[in-house]
C-alpha cells in the first residue's frame, strides 16, 4: 500500500500526514508537494515527497507512479472553473498511473437534485464517479475557523456576540478532527469504494452555544444579540450552503466526540491564550 496526499504542506495536509503517520509506517506515505522547499519537514522525517502541481498536468502521471491510494485535497485556488480543471487533471493522471482507489476532500452536505453548474464539489464528485476509478468522498464541513470572523474578541471586550437575525446552526467541526477521521479512513483499508462520509459535527450548534463557550472560556460574561444593523459578507455564503446539518460519520471515525465548541474556538480567542 503506497498513500499519497496532496496539498501535503497545506493546514489539512500536514495534520493528516501526522495522524497518518502514527498508524501507518512511513514508508506508505508520501507526501505529495509543489513547493519542494515548503517539505523540508518531511524529507527531514526520512519521508518520500513527490512534486505534485495540478498546474502542471504533464507532470502527475509520473509522480502518482505505483501509488495505491491517493487522497486529492481540493484545490485552494480562487477560481471554480480552475479548480474543477486542476482536480480532473489530478482523476485522469491518477487513472493513467493505475491508481487504484482516489479519496477527495469534497464539502457537507451539498445540495440534492440537478448539480448546480457551479459547484465545484459535486462536480469534481461526478468526474471522479464517471472516470471508473475506487473512490471514497469525504465530505467536510466547514471549518471551525468560521468562527474567527463572528468577532469573538469584540464580543469578550464588550459582553456581547451580535449577529444578524435568523435560524443559524452550524455543523463545523476544527482541521484536527477532520484530519484525524480522514486519517483512520486511510489508514483502515485506504477507504470503502463508493463510501461518502459527511464528515460534520454530530450535533449543531448555534449562536447562544457560541456565546456561552466564549463566557466559559474567558471567565467574562458573554450573551448573544440579534442585530439587522451586523452585516459581513460572510452571512450571504452562509446563507447559501447547508451549515445546519449533521452525521455521526465523524464521531464513529474518530472513535470520540468531535472536540467541544470551548477548546474549538480556544485558538480564536486572544484572551484565552494559555487559559485552562
Ligand atoms: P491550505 O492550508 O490553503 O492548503 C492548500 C494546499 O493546497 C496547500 O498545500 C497548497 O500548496 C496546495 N495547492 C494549492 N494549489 C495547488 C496546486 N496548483 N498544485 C498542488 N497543490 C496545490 O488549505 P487547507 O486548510 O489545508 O484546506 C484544504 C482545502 O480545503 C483547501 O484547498 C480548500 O479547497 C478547502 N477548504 C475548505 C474549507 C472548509 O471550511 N471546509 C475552508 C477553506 C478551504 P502550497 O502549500 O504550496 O501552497
Amino acid at each position: 500500500m503506497k498513500i499519497l496526499i496532496t496539498g501535503a504542506t497545506g493546514q489539512l495536509g500536514s495534520l493528516i500526514i501526522e495522524q497518518l503517520l502514527q498508524k501507518r509506517p512511513a514508508g506508505q506515505v508520501i507526501a505529495g508537494v509543489r513547493n519542494q522547499e515548503r517539505a523540508k519537514r518531511y524529507t527531514d522525517q526520512g519521508l518520500e515527497v513527490r512534486f505534485v502541481d495540478y498546474d502542471q498536468p504533464e507532470s502527475l502521471a509520473a509522480a502518482f507512479n505505483g501509488i495505491t491510494h491517493l487522497l486529492l485535497i481540493s484545490s485552494s485556488h480562487k477560481d471554480d472553473q480552475v479548480r474543477l480543471l486542476q482536480h480532473k487533471f489530478v482523476i485522469q493522471a491518477s487513472k493513467q498511473a493505475g491508481v487504484q482507489h482516489l479519496l477527495y476532500t469534497s464539502f457537507a452536505f451539498p445540495p440534492q437534485g440537478p448539480i448546480p453548474p457551479n459547484h465545484v464539489h459535486l462536480l469534481s464528485e461526478q468526474a471522479i464517479m464517471e472516470s471508473g476509478l475506487e473512490y471514497t468522498f469525504l465530505r467536510n464541513a466547514l471549518y471551525m475557523d468560521v468562527v474567527a470572523v463572528f468577532g469573538l474578541n469584540e464580543a469578550v471586550a464588550g459582553g456581547e456576540l451580535i449577529t444578524p437575525p435568523g435560524e443559524w446552526s452550524f455543523n463545523a467541526v476544527t482541521r484536527q478532527d477532520l484530519a484525524c477521521g480522514t486519517a483512520a479512513v486511510l489508514a483502515s483499508g485506504g477507504g470503502q469504494h463508493k463510501r461518502i462520509y459527511e464528515l460534520t459535527a454530530s450535533r449543531p450548534w448555534n449562536f447562544t452555544a457560541l456565546a456561552e463557550a466564549l463566557a466559559e472560556l474567558t471567565g467574562k460574561q458573554v450573551v448573544h444579540r440579534t442585530s439587522a444593523e451586523c452585516k459581513h459578507f460572510i452571512y450571504d455564503f452562509l446563507g447559501r450552503i447547508d451549515t445546519a446539518s449533521t452525521s455521526a460519520d465523524l464521531e464513529h471515525l474518530l472513535g470520540r466526540p468531535v472536540t467541544g465548541l470551548k477548546d474549538s474556538i480556544r485558538p480564536f480567542v486572544q484572551s484565552a491564550a494559555g487559559k485552562k
